[in-house]
């Protein structure tokens, strides 16, 4: 279970990363690929800023990267190592997977990145707007 005020709660549940409460992406379906990227300019309830400076979220990629790498390196290890399948039948599952996982990868890739910066307040919905200069 992942409880309100951790970070894997923002993380996993397209929340902000200071109040808890008001969405990150536009969207809540990730598998909505017209619109699986839009992000929310800033908090609807806390008006934390999501577009922080330009290029922000490459940092982003880091953590996607490690979830690709730890997907890839764990069904690798399982099937082709312990379970000596050919790799060939593994690379025809392991493919379309990584593709499926793409929007969700993204979107948890830019949620660990912005979760690093910002800290839960769970009085942030009170106070005023933080004054972070506008790019
Ligand atoms: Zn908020």
């Amino acid at each position: 279970m992942i409880f309100k005020g951790t970070k894997l709660y923002s993380i996993f549940g397209n929340k902000c990363p200071r109040c808890h409460e008001g969405s990150f992406f536009e969207n809540a379906n990730p598998f909505n690929l017209k619109k699986f990227d839009k992000m929310n300019e800033q908090c609807k309830v806390c008006n934390e800023p999501f577009e922080r400076e330009p290029g922000f979220y490459f940092g982003g990629m880091y953590g996607s990267y490690a979830l690709y790498t730890a997907l890839i390196a764990s069904v690798f290890v399982s099937f082709v190592v312990i379970g000596e399948i050919n790799i060939f039948y593994v690379l025809a599952v392991l493919i379309p997977l990584i593709i499926l996982t793409q929007p969700l990868f993204f979107r948890w890739g830019r949620l660990f990145w912005i979760n690093i910066f910002v800290k839960y307040d769970p009085e942030a919905h009170k106070k005023p707007q933080r004054n972070v200069p506008k790019w």
